[in-house]
């Protein structure tokens, strides 16, 4: 990817030298968060917002995607209960190294996110709101709750923010086999994927349905969510073809990265045997499916996972 000298989002928190601080245990997913899934901790309470958040989504995309996101339009407005923030003075001042290259680039990545979704948005006469996105290292407090970057990059609803610890991207390399930086700015696209989604009001229609849901069922509908969030990427990619600064392999970079954490690959590795009625992320085969998708067309009716086969 072409990314040297373009735009970086000033929308990047660096809370690496102080996340963890203060904040003792804790650690693993918190309910409602969205994460990329890493070794083997699928089942927890995360899905179960996941699941909800599908259910919901499906009003939306029997519409075209103006109407899609029209009918959202209670969901542009950030919630503002609940929130724990927890960010107050520490950005920007932490004394982190502001010049590593890996913060630039996902500064760049989140940046051409921001540029791309306006965009979307503005096509169909509404705004789209930034996310932030909070660098951490070791663990951190979201308004999901406390979080270890065991656990993965993820997305809080609650405080519009997307959450890495960027040691992710080297275990994405070395454990994961998914090298490249386009499998990083996949990583980055996949969740704020998932702001999309909140944005749209998906996420607490989502959450409000899975409150009637068994496991099995909830499960189902997280992967519907999260296969959206790919397909949600993969549109993110199409326009970022377009402006010319993706190169050859990038693609495929993230398509691999699709595939090595898709649920059957990771619990095979992780277990040595797969459990679908536990999936829920979606399968490689999947999610390489409705990442290309999205690539493909670059429209968001095509990533309609609720209302069609996945
Ligand atoms: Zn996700």
């Amino acid at each position: 990817m072409l990314w040297r000298g373009r735009r970086q989002s000033d929308n990047v928190e660096d809370q690496r030298s102080d996340s963890g601080g203060g904040f003792g245990g804790g650690l693993g997913g918190s309910p409602g968060q969205f994460r990329i899934p890493v070794g083997g901790r699928a089942g927890g309470g995360g899905s179960i917002i996941f699941v909800i958040l599908v259910v919901l989504a499906g009003w939306y995309f029997g519409f075209d995607p103006s109407q899609i996101l029209g009918d959202g339009s209670g969901g542009l407005v950030p919630g503002g209960g609940g929130q724990i923030t927890d960010n107050s003075g520490s950005q920007d001042s932490t004394g982190a190294p502001a010049s590593d290259e890996m913060k630039q680039f996902v500064a760049t990545v989140l940046a051409e996110t921001e540029d791309t979704w306006t965009g979307i948005f503005k096509a169909s006469g509404l705004t789209y709101e930034d996310p932030k996105l909070v660098l951490f290292s070791g663990q951190i407090r979201s308004a999901c709750g406390f979080a270890s970057s065991a656990a993965g990059p993820f997305y809080c609803p609650g405080d519009h923010k997307v959450y890495l610890d960027m040691t992710f991207f080297q275990q994405l390399d070395q454990q994961f086999g998914a090298s490249g930086e386009f499998a990083r700015a996949y990583v980055i696209a996949h969740e704020v994927g998932h702001h999309v989604q909140n944005l749209t009001g998906i996420m607490s229609k989502f959450d409000q349905m899975r409150q009637s849901m068994g496991e099995a069922e909830a499960n189902q509908m997280s992967v519907k969510v999260e296969l959206q969030a790919d397909c949600f990427a993969g549109v993110w990619a199409h326009y970022t073809a377009q402006k010319g600064i993706l190169e050859q392999g990038d693609m495929e970079s993230a398509l691999n990265a699709a595939k090595q954490i898709g649920d059957d690959t990771l619990q095979k590795k992780m277990q040595g045997y797969i459990v679908p009625e536990s999936f829920n992320h979606g399968t490689s085969a999947q999610r390489q499916t409705w990442l290309a998708r999205g690539y493909k067309s670059g429209k968001l009716s095509d990533c309609d996972t609720f209302n069609n086969p996945v």
